[in-house]
């Protein structure tokens, strides 16, 4: 579904990075594919290469788009980035309003996102009116709202306290059983690339690679148990 094929990225300058160096990367329908690595190896530039915001000096990136005027990608923000002036429901009808969506059918689907998510009672709250993990599941939920064929996550339970992140591992983990969406996620967390994907694709920095990927055999054994001892603490 996505390919990317030996792409280099790098930014000129007096001291030239190579963020991205020969990375080879695909990722099938419904696959949930954890990108993890430190700071600087290239994980949102190879994001942004995905949007198609920038493009790699060289290599390819390929999206198969399987219908018609689907949008190829919808992002999930480390900080939500949602409209402050726009209530919850229309933040989240945003993406299908752009497409020309009726308004009343596009806040149906934004209700209907919004309560898969727990959040049915908040449509008309404001954004500033939301904790910080109501305003990220926001964010995921103005994601799924775009129907993209990808949805894209930059880190995005990495401004939440330990017991909010857990929760929402939980509820992205449900998302995912429920309705098998293409992923592609970053995080900083091996635990939790470890509990949520199919896959962990481990990068190195200078220059940003692709050092090792781990077939995961989803599902694991994600009882609340487990999640509890020293294998899956931080
Ligand atoms: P973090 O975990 O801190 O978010 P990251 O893995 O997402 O890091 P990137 O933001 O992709 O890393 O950056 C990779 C490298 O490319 C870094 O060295 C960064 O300084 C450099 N870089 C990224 N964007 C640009 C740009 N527009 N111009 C110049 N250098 C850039
Ligand atoms: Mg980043």
């Amino acid at each position: 579904k996505v390919r990317l094929t030996g792409v280099t990225k790098r930014f000129p300058g007096a001291e030239e990075v190579t963020a991205l160096q020969d990375v080879s990367l695909e990722i099938g329908e419904s696959e949930f594919v954890a990108i993890v690595g430190p700071s600087g190896c290239g994980k949102s530039t190879l994001l942004r290469l995905v949007t198609g915001l920038q493009a790699p000096t060289s290599g390819t990136v390929d999206i198969r788009q399987s219908k018609p005027g689907r949008p190829k990608t919808a992002m999930v923000f480390q900080e939500h980035a949602l409209f402050p002036w726009l209530s919850v429901r229309d933040n989240v009808a945003f993406g299908p309003r752009n497409r020309d969506v009726p308004k009343r059918e596009a806040a149906e689907i934004a209700d209907a996102q919004l309560a898969r998510l727990g959040l049915g009672r908040f449509g008309d709250f404001y954004p500033h009116q939301l904790s910080g993990g109501m305003k990220q599941r926001v964010g995921i939920a103005r994601a799924l709202a775009q129907d993209a064929e990808i949805l894209l996550m930059d880190e995005p339970l990495g401004a939440l306290d330990a017991q909010t992140r857990t929760l929402l591992q939980e509820q992205i983990l449900e998302l995912r059983q429920e309705s098998r969406p293409t992923v592609l996620y970053i995080t900083h967390a091996i635990d939790e690339a470890v509990f949520l994907s199919d896959r962990v694709v481990l990068m190195s920095a200078r220059p940003g690679r692709i050092r090792d990927i781990i077939e995961l055999d989803f599902p694991l054994d994600r009882s609340p148990e487990l999640r509890g001892t020293p294998e899956f603490a931080k």
